[in-house]
C-alpha cells in the first residue's frame, strides 16, 4: 500500500473518531435526560400522593363532620389546600404527559379539579357539619375513580420505567460498542502508525539509497565528464597529429618528387603488363625520352618513340631491357653492367616488385669507369712525371723481395735526393720546379734497364729497384752514372740549372728484409750520402743505424734541455767601424749538454725547428737576450737570429713584443736576423709580419747574405735596415779575387740603398783592413771578439783593434 493511501486511511479514522466522540457526547446526553426521567418525575408516585391527600381530606371532614374535636375546621381547609395544589400538580411534567396518553384518566383528573372547585365555597365556610356531609357527599364517587387512576399510574410509571431501562440499555452497548470500536481503531491506528513509521523508515533507507546512487551517480558523471574532456584532449592532440603527419606526408610527397628528380640515376617503374608507372627526369635524360609522356604507356611504346626521333640509333634502352626481361624470369633482385658497342656503358640495378612489374635505376657508368681506370693508373702513378709512385714502388719491392728470396738473386734499392732542388722551386717558382722534375725523371728512367723501376715517392725524393744485381759494383756503376746525368746542366726555358742528387743504396741478398726495413737502409744510407757533401752515393752500413738512434737520442735530450735551464746565450761584438766602437753584439745560442758538454747550434738548431722546439726555445732567446741587453749602455743593441720555422708561427709578433714589454729595452735596440731562406716561404706573409715587427720599431737584418739564389731580389722585398755579408767570402778574400768584388759591390749597393753592411768571421787583420777598404760598415768574428757569456763583456775594444787601426 502506498503511502499516499495510508495517509487516507488515517484521515478516515480520524473522522471516524470525531464522529464517535460526537456521538458519545450525544449519547451521555441523552443518557442524561432519560436519568433524569427516571430520578425526578415518578408518574405513580404523584398519583399515589393525590389519592393520598384526598383520602386525607375525607377523613378530616368526616372527622369534623363526626365532631370530633381534635379536628378543627382550619385543618380541614389545609387538607383542602394539599390536595388542590396536588391536583394541579397532575397537570404538569410527566402526569401532564401520561393523561394526555389516556384520555379516561385525564377525564378523572379534571372531575377531581371540578369537584375540588365546587366543595371550595363550603370549605371556606364549614360551619356545621351538614357543610362537612355535603362535601363529604361529592367527593365520594371520587373515591374509586382515583384508585383506579391510581393503578393506571402506577402502571404507566412502570411501563416508563421500563422503558427507560431499555433506552439505558440500548445506549449502554452503544456506548460500551462504540468504546470498544474506538479501542480498535486505536489499535488499527497504532498499527497503522507503526507501519506507517516502516514505511517512513524504508522510504528514509530508500531516500538514502537514492541518494547514495545520486552521489555515486555524480561521481560516476564527473569521472566520465573528465574521461570525455581528456579523450577529447586526446582527440585533439591525435588531430593535430594527424594534420603534422599529413603535412610531414605532403613535404615527403614533394622532397619524393625533388629526391626522384635530382637523382643522378634514372629510374623507371613498370607494371606487370609494361606499362610505365613513373619515371624521372634523369631517366628521360638518358635515353632521349619525352618527358611529357603520361604513365600508362608501354615501355616498347616508349622506346619506338625515342628511336623515331633518333633515327638512325637503336636506343640502348631496349638491349637493356630485354636484357632485365631476361634475367626476370629468375624473379630477383639484381645488378648488372651493360656495355654498348661505342663504349656507353651502363649500370642497371633492377629490382621485381610484387604486383609483377619492376623498378630500377640506370646510371650511365661511361666517364666513371674511364676515370676508375684513370685513378687506378693515378694511384700507382706520380702525375707530373709518370713515374710508378710510393704505393706501386712498394708493391714491387713487395713482390720483388719475395721473387729474390725464391731464386737467391740480389736486388737493391737505390734512394735519391736531388740537391739544392729545394732553392731552385723556391727561388724560380714552382713550375720552373715541377719542369726540372720531368727532366729528372726522364734522364733516371734513361739511366736503368727495362726490368728495374724507377718511382717518384714525393717531392724530390726517388727511388730505383735494381733486380738481378751480381753485385754491389753493379749498384755503384748504375749510381755513378745516375749522379752524372742528373748533374748534367738543365735547360729550362732558357736558363740554365744544375743540380745533384745523392744516393744511398741498400742491398738485399737473402730476401730477408722486409720492404720497409730495406727502404730505411737506403734513406739512411742517403742521410750519409748527404752529410758526406752530396752529389755521391753511400751503401748502407750498420752503423748509419747507430746514427740515427745517435739523433733520437739528441731529439730526447733536447725536449728536456729547455725545462732543465740547459740553454744559455753567449754574445759576440759588432763593431761599428766609422765609430770604432761596439755598436751591438749578436746573441748565439749555447747548449750545455750534461753529458756532450757544449753542443753547435748548427747541429741543434735543426733538430730543434724539425721537432717543434724552435718555437719555445726561440721566445726564450729573445726574452733573454732583451733582459741582457737592458743591462748594457743605451748605444749598444742586440742582435738575435730568427729561424724561418718561427716566422711560419703566427705568434711571432707577439713572442717579440712581449720579450720587449717583460725587459723594458727600446725596440730600436732589438735587431732581428733572418735568413734569405725566410723569404723563400710564404712571401707575402714573411713580409706582412716583417712589416709588422718594423712598425714596432725593431730593426731587421738579413743574415748570411750573398749564400741564396737570388739574394738581390730579396732585398727588394723588404727594405732591410742592415745586410750581413756571409763568412764565406771573407774567408776567401785573400784566396778568391771575386770575393773581394762581391764584398765590395755589397758594401756599394748598402750605402745606395741606406743599409749598413756587416762583414761576418773576421778573423785576421788581413781580412779587416780589405773589409774596411771595400766599405763595410761594420765588423763581426773572432778578431774583435770570441762569442762570450754576458757576464764576461767589457763593452771596450780588444788592443788589436786599435793596433789594426794604426796600421
Ligand atoms: P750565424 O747567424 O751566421 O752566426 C754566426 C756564426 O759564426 C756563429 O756560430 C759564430 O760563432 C760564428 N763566428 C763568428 N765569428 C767567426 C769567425 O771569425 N770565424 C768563424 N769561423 N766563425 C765565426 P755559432 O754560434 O756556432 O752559430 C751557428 C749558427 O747557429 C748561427 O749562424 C745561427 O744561424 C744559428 N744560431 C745561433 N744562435 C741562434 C739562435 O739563438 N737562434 C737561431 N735561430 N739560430 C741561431
Ligand atoms: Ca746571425
Ligand atoms: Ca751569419
Amino acid at each position: 500500500m502506498s503511502l499516499r493511501t495510508l495517509k487516507l486511511v488515517l484521515a478516515v479514522v480520524i473522522a471516524g473518531f470525531i464522529v464517535s466522540a460526537a456521538y458519545i457526547s450525544i449519547l451521555i446526553v441523552e443518557r442524561q435526560d432519560v436519568l433524569k426521567h427516571v430520578a425526578r418525575y415518578n408518574t405513580p408516585w404523584h398519583a399515589a400522593q393525590a389519592v393520598h391527600e384526598f383520602t386525607r381530606l375525607e377523613q378530616r371532614l368526616s372527622a369534623f363532620a363526626a365532631h370530633d374535636p381534635t379536628v378543627s375546621q382550619d385543618e380541614v381547609s389545609l387538607r383542602y389546600d394539599i390536595i388542590v395544589s396536588r391536583t394541579n400538580l397532575l397537570f404538569a411534567g410527566d402526569f401532564r404527559e401520561f393523561l394526555y396518553s389516556a384520555p379516561e384518566w385525564l377525564a378523572v383528573a379534571q372531575e377531581l379539579d371540578k369537584a375540588l372547585k365546587a366543595i371550595q365555597p363550603t370549605i371556606d365556610h364549614l360551619d356545621g357539619p351538614d357543610a362537612a356531609m355535603a362535601a363529604l357527599k361529592v367527593l365520594e364517587p371520587l373515591e374509586i375513580k382515583l384508585a383506579g387512576l391510581a393503578s393506571a399510574a402506577n402502571h404507566y410509571g412502570g411501563q416508563r420505567a421500563e422503558q427507560d431501562q431499555h433506552e439505558l440499555i440500548r445506549l449502554h452497548w452503544m456506548f460500551s460498542s462504540l468504546a470498544a470500536g474506538l479501542i480498535v481503531f486505536g489499535l488499527f491506528l497504532l498499527a497503522l502508525l507503526g507501519w506507517h513509521n516502516r514505511l517512513l523508515e524504508r522510504a528514509h533507507n530508500e531516500l538514502r539509497l537514492y541518494a547514495d546512487n545520486f552521489e555515486n551517480i555524480s561521481a560516476k558523471l564527473e569521472r566520465t565528464n573528465k574521461a570525455l574532456s581528456s579523450a577529447y584532449e586526446e582527440l585533439q592532440l591525435r588531430n593535430e597529429a594527424l594534420q603534422a603527419q599529413e603535412h610531414e606526408l605532403r613535404m615527403q610527397n614533394e622532397r619524393f618528387d625533388a629526391a626522384l628528380n635530382n637523382m643522378s640515376h634514372g629510374l623507371c617503374m613498370v607494371d606487370g603488363s609494361d606499362r610505365i608507372i613513373v619515371f624521372n627526369a634523369r631517366f628521360a635524360e638518358l635515353f632521349g625520352i619525352d618527358r611529357t609522356v603520361q604513365p600508362g604507356v608501354t615501355l616498347g611504346h616508349l622506346i619506338g618513340q625515342a628511336e623515331a626521333q633518333d633515327r638512325e640509333e637503336v636506343s640502348p634502352l631496349r638491349g637493356i631491357v630485354a636484357e632485365q626481361q631476361e634475367l626476370m624470369l629468375k624473379r630477383q633482385q639484381f645488378g648488372f653492367i651493360h656495355e654498348e658497342p661505342d663504349g656507353q656503358t651502363f649500370a642497371i640495378s633492377h629490382q621485381p616488385m610484387s604486383n609483377g612489374g619492376w623498378v630500377a635505376t640506370y646510371e650511365d657508368i661511361t666517364e666513371r669507369r674511364q676515370a676508375e681506370s684513370q685513378i687506378a693508373y693515378m694511384a700507382h702513378h706520380d702525375a707530373l712525371t709518370d713515374l710508378a709512385n710510393r704505393v706501386l714502388f712498394r708493391q714491387q719491392l713487395e713482390h720483388a723481395l719475395t721473387e729474390t728470396g725464391r731464386e737467391r738473386l740480389k736486388m737493391a734499392v737505390l734512394c735519391l735526393d736531388l740537391d739544392r732542388f729545394k732553392d731552385v722551386n723556391d727561388s724560380l717558382g714552382h713550375e720552373t720546379g715541377d719542369a726540372l722534375l720531368k727532366l729528372v725523371a726522364e734522364r733516371l728512367r734513361s739511366c736503368i734497364r727495362p726490368q728495374d723501376v724507377v718511382a717518384r715517392l714525393g717531392g724530390d725524393e726517388f727511388a730505383i729497384l735494381q733486380l738481378a744485381i751480381d753485385d754491389q759494383q753493379d749498384c755503384a756503376t748504375l749510381a755513378t752514372r745516375i749522379v752524372e746525368a742528373v748533374s748534367m746542366p738543365y735547360d729550362l726555358e732558357g736558363q740554365e740549372i744544375v743540380i745533384g742528387t745523392s744516393i744511398g743504396i741498400a742491398v738485399a741478398s737473402e730476401g730477408n728484409l722486409s720492404p720497409d726495413q730495406l727502404l730505411k737502409q737506403a734513406d739512411l744510407a742517403l742521410y750519409r750520402a748527404k752529410a758526406d757533401g752530396r752529389a755521391t752515393y753511400r751503401f748502407f752500413e750498420p752503423e748509419m743505424d747507430a746514427e740515427l738512434q745517435a739523433r733520437r737520442l739528441l731529439e730526447t735530450d733536447l725536449r728536456k734541455a729547455l725545462v732543465n735551464r740547459e740553454f744559455e746565450l753567449y754574445f759576440q761584438p759588432q763593431v761599428d767601424v766609422r765609430a770604432n766602437e761596439i755598436g751591438g753584439y749578436e746573441a748565439l745560442l749555447r747548449w750545455q749538454h750534461p753529458e756532450r758538454g757544449m753542443i753547435s747550434p748548427a747541429e741543434f738548431i735543426p733538430v730543434a725547428e724539425d721537432i717543434g722546439l724552435i718555437s719555445p726555445l726561440g721566445d726564450w732567446v729573445l726574452e733573454q737576450a732583451c733582459i741582457v741587453a737592458t743591462g748594457w749602455p743605451r748605444g749598444i743593441k742586440v742582435a738575435v737570429n730568427l729561424s724561418p720555422v718561427q716566422f711560419r708561427n703566427k705568434t711571432l709578433v707577439q713572442s717579440v713584443s712581449r720579450a720587449l714589454a717583460r725587459s723594458g729595452l727600446a725596440p730600436d735596440r732589438l735587431e732581428l736576423e733572418v735568413t734569405e731562406s725566410v723569404l723563400l716561404q710564404d712571401n707575402e706573409l714573411t713580409v706582412a709580419t716583417l712589416h709588422q715587427l718594423r712598425r714596432m720599431g725593431v730593426r731587421i737584418a738579413m743574415d748570411d747574405f750573398g749564400t741564396g739564389y737570388s739574394s738581390l731580389s730579396y732585398l727588394r722585398s723588404f727594405p732591410f735596415d742592415k745586410i750581413k755579408i756571409d763568412q764565406s767570402f771573407v774567408r776567401e778574400l785573400s784566396s778568391r779575387a771575386d770575393c773581394l768584388a762581391i764584398v765590395r759591390s755589397i758594401a756599394g749597393l748598402g750605402a745606395s740603398l741606406g743599409m749598413s753592411t756587416v762583414a761576418e768571421g773576421v778573423e785576421t787583420e788581413d781580412q779587416f783592413l780589405q773589409i774596411t777598404a771595400a766599405g763595410c760598415t761594420e765588423v763581426q768574428g773572432y778578431y774583435f771578439g770570441r762569442p762570450k757569456p754576458a757576464s764576461e763583456l767589457v763593452h771596450m775594444l780588444a788592443t788589436k783593434r786599435r793596433k789594426a787601426e794604426v796600421a
